[in-house]
């Protein structure tokens, strides 16, 4: 709101009440709705580590007019749509080491309580009712564009909002509007109807955070007029001045210096995404650049994030037996953190402990350097996979790995049997996890007894399946990768 860095201070001493957006449940998340959710995971974390009671809350809106029209263009009942888009938000987002929230109400719960905000609006002279809709008035509030800085005018110019005949003003905007019989409605004072987008989030934040919190989230571009909606509504619906003390927007995820969209061609959801790298590596890749950034989302950042994720769980690995020390966050890794969060110093940092991990001569030393990385990791979610399992890669998302077509093989095992099989849906190729460590254990074996052609064979076919085997002094391991 004041467009600077300011020192936070929650409003109960030792208690952090925060909000954010969360998602419309009718398609799956894309990468930078994925950006947005990491970062705010980042700061919740932080927050935890930081004061004793947290309250994060992520609402999800399952009443939309996004939703009503998958409904219209596929036909598949809407509870069906919110049901089956929320389960794949939290499977996405799991992947992605994103913890839950404290609260994550669904809109169509809480409409009591946004009838009830509109009724107050009426009451104190900030809305209108017109044709079964009823509207904010703008003009009601001369502080509407605080948060936003922009004057009217160019809200108006910026807004683009179709002049509806009901409408006193342009810039005026839907709390409540009638619903048609085969889309969601809920009785209302102005007749069967459904809630503006905006609305929701006002209800929600107050029903679990209170009239005034800490803290509202989102991406920049809610800015406006989502949150500059929220704020008149809950400002005057709550006769208060302030809606919440801090805003804290994350910034643009591009795809290739371009704006993501579908008919660019360089759309890209969360799910896409994890076929071709882990779920750590993307965190990685969304948490390298500010949040408050634009992050250019390119093969070769994912790619420079894998092998950052490689060079950590490789120290790791090389240190396996070795307990790591229960230490706290170094204090640098904190204070880059506490400092606006400061992700990509807070990551530097955490590569001087991987260099410093990397030169220690004996073990007190490392389960010293160990348990600062293992402890800065965990802060930024990350760190979770067993550093064996992480270097056997994709393998471990689906527990099968897809072969490409054009290539053809017969791995077949000690008994003659053929283990190649092929996906019954798409065709494709696929080898199992388990056959992949039947194979290396039945090398371990030949090897042992000097059928070193065999030994070859079995190295040489699970090169063409990218599993690249090496042998330590305490047995083969293997990864995935070329
Ligand atoms: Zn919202």
């Amino acid at each position: 709101m004041s467009r600077k860095k300011e020192e936070f201070k929650p409003i109960e001493s030792g208690k952090v009440g925060i909000y954010v957006c969360g998602p419309t449940v009718y398609d799956r998340a894309h990468i930078g709705n994925a950006r947005s959710v990491v970062f705010f995971d980042v700061l919740y974390r932080l927050l935890k580590q930081l004061y004793p009671v947290v309250c994060y809350v992520r609402n999800i809106t399952d009443v939309d007019d996004k939703i009503n029209a998958k409904f219209k263009k596929t036909c598949e009942p809407i509870s069906s749509i919110t049901k089956r888009t929320t389960a794949m938000f939290h499977e996405d987002m799991s992947a992605l080491n994103v913890l839950f929230p404290d609260e994550e109400p669904r809109a169509t719960e809480h409409i009591d309580e946004m009838i009830a905000l509109v009724e107050r609006l009426l009451e104190n002279g900030n809305a209108y009712e017109a044709e079964g809709h009823v509207l904010f008035d703008v003009s009601s509030m001369p502080e509407y564009g605080r948060l936003s800085i922009r004057s009217q005018d160019e809200m108006l110019a910026g807004a683009r909002v179709e002049v509806a005949s009901y409408k006193r003003d342009s810039a005026d905007f839907v709390l409540w509007k009638p619903s048609e019989d085969d889309l969601p409605g809920w009785e209302s004072p102005w007749g069967r109807g459904r809630p503006g987008w905006h609305l929701e989030c006002s209800a929600m934040s107050l029903r679990y955070l209170g009239k005034v919190f800490d803290i509202h989230g989102g991406g920049q571009d809610l800015i406006f007029p989502h949150h500059e909606n929220e704020i008149a509504q809950s400002c005057c619906g709550n006769n208060t001045e302030t809606y919440a003390n801090y805003w804290v927007h994350n910034g643009h995820l591009i795809v290739n210096g371009e704006k993501m969209s579908k008919s660019l061609g360089n759309f890209f959801t969360v799910k896409e995404v994890l076929e071709k790298a882990q779920g750590e590596a993307i965190r990685f890749c969304l948490i390298s650049t500010h949040y408050r950034q634009p992050l250019n989302w390119t093969d070769k950042a994912l790619e420079q994030a894998k092998s950052a994720m490689d060079r950590f769980y490789t120290a790791l690995r090389n240190v396996e037996n070795i307990k790591a020390e229960k230490v706290e966050i170094p204090q640098n890794v904190m204070e880059a953190l506490k400092d606006d969060v400061n992700t990509p110093l807070a990551i530097s940092h955490m590569h001087e402990i991987v260099s410093e991990l990397n030169k220690c001569k004996n073990d007190a030393e490392k389960a010293l350097q160990k348990g600062k990385l293992l402890a800065s990791g965990g802060l930024l979610g990350l760190f979770k996979e067993n550093p064996e399992e992480w270097f056997k890669g994709k393998i471990t998302f689906s527990d099968t790995v897809t072969i490409q077509d054009h290539f053809h093989i017969e791995l077949t095992d000690s008994n003659g049997k053929v283990i190649q099989v092929r996906d019954s849906k798409t065709d494709a190729l696929m080898v199992e996890r388990a056959k992949i460590d039947a194979l290396i254990a039945e090398r371990v074996e030949v090897r042992k007894a000097k059928n070193f052609a065999r030994a070859d064979e079995i190295r040489d076919k699970l090169k063409v399946l990218n599993v690249v085997l090496e042998d330590t002094p305490s047995g083969t391991i293997w990864k995935y990768g070329k």
